[in-house]
């Protein structure tokens, strides 16, 4: 199926090309290339799964020998977690996922604030499981302003200051973007909340592990992070909470997590999740670069090769596996399920929303045209992807935006050569 080597870009594989490729078990030639929806599982997170089903079923609570292997496990995973991102285990809490981690955060701080105050700032392009949150906090009497961005899906933290009333005690804005993978100059922001001695919640469900998420640095008091996006479980994720940040819980019981989230903990998946970061941690800088070249490689070709395309988001600061198009003349689902029949799975939406027949919030509010944000595609690539894979995707997309073209009514009115 990969018959287009590109003998330039062989240099660029590195070891890692082969290493994970062997690893991950790939449905039979068929190419993932939709890294922000969900990652495979790294079997070496599936051995670890089975390991404690199988041996540590254990409930963590019981003072017993079962109990205690299991709250080992549980510990380590948080110790795990807890370096990864420059925090100390105390602070970690363990979550379904990201939305929960996003929910808790929300609804959490807004509880445990409401006498300082009922203002939240945060941006148009966050994941719903923040801006519905927040649409229900709105309806029940909280102000909610959301902050807009440039034409590469940036804030202006200049606009944040002025948005910033003495009732305002929450910040919760996006790492990264999901769509157009933009990351936002947290650092910058975390410095202007810390001085006004505001809360900041950052969204990182698409970062961690795939970028540098060290909360100190990056200035946050509540990191939310997802197993899924980084070769791990779905189901499972955390929230990082900074010492002596006040948070309501929302789900009560049998008071683990330190009361802050009850539920016989999911030792399975959070050793998943812990195994995965772990894994991914390794050589991060290595794999980015790698990434990227990937990217830069992939993004460069498809703008050379294809007529009346455009990137979409900024061309640099953006993760290193993100690249979004616009394609005139075609419709983003038409794309993504002709390149499927083709082996290879890309998005034209998030995940979550693409099944809706409505354009990306998100490339809307860069000030992108509904017709070019109709015709959008997302590939993110993996670590565990190559140039090869590239080359042959780039191969479908041409000829995938011929066929589409030549049946447009659009495109047939200007008659666009590819
Ligand atoms: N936040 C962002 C930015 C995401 O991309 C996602 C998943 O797509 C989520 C939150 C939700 O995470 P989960 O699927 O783990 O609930």
């Amino acid at each position: 199926m990969l018959k287009n080597n590109n003998d330039n870009h062989k240099n660029h594989e590195n070891n890692y090309n082969n290493e994970l490729n062997n690893k991950i078990i790939n449905h039979k030639n068929y190419i993932y290339f939709d890294h922000a929806a969900t990652t495979p599982v790294l079997p070496e997170v599936v051995e670890e799964i089975n390991k404690c089903f199988l041996n540590y079923y254990g409930n963590a609570s019981e003072p017993h020998y079962p109990g205690k292997k299991a709250k080992e496990i549980l510990e380590n995973a948080r110790q795990t977690i807890a370096e990864i991102i420059g925090a100390t285990s105390a602070e970690i809490v363990f979550t379904s996922g990201g939305t929960e981690s996003d929910n808790l955060a929300l609804f959490g701080i807004a509880e445990a604030y409401k006498k300082k105050g009922n203002h939240i700032i945060t941006s148009v392009i966050e994941h719903p499981a923040v801006i519905m949150p927040l649409k229900y906090l709105e309806k029940k009497g909280y102000k909610i302003t959301y902050l807009p961005v440039d034409g590469n899906g940036f804030i202006d933290p200049d606009d944040l200051k002025k948005s910033i009333t003495d009732k305002t005690i929450l910040v919760s804005i996006m790492h990264a973007n999901n769509i157009v993978g933009t990351i936002q100059p947290i650092k910058e922001i975390g410095a202007i909340l810390k001085e006004k001695n505001i809360i900041f919640h950052t969204d990182a469900v698409q970062t961690f592990c795939n970028i540098k998420t060290n909360v100190d640095e990056l200035g946050v008091d509540l990191l939310s992070l997802s197993g899924h996006k980084i070769y791990g479980p779905k189901g499972v994720g955390a929230i990082y909470i900074r010492k002596g940040t006040r948070i309501m819980p929302h789900i009560f019981g049998g008071g683990q997590e330190h009361g802050r989230r009850s539920g016989t903990e999911n030792i399975p998946s959070i050793a998943g999740l812990a195994k995965a970061a772990q894994i991914n941690f390794q050589n991060l800088e290595d794999k980015i670069m790698k990434i990227t070249k990937m990217r830069d490689y992939l993004i460069e070709e498809v703008l050379k090769r294809i007529s009346d395309a455009k990137l979409n988001g900024h061309p640099s600061i953006r993760l290193p596996g993100n690249a979004n198009f616009s394609f005139k003349y075609v419709e983003g689902e038409a794309m993504v399920l002709r390149l499927d029949s083709f082996g290879i799975a890309v998005s034209s939406g998030s995940a979550c929303s693409s099944s809706s027949m409505k354009p990306s919030s998100t490339l809307v509010a860069m000030g992108i045209s509904p017709q070019d944000a109709f015709g959008s595609l997302r590939v993110t690539i993996g670590f565990e992807n190559t140039f090869d894979e590239i080359n042959y995707f780039l191969e479908c997309l041409e000829k995938t935006i011929k066929e589409l073209r030549k049946i447009s009514p659009l495109c047939n009115l200007k008659n666009p050569t590819i």
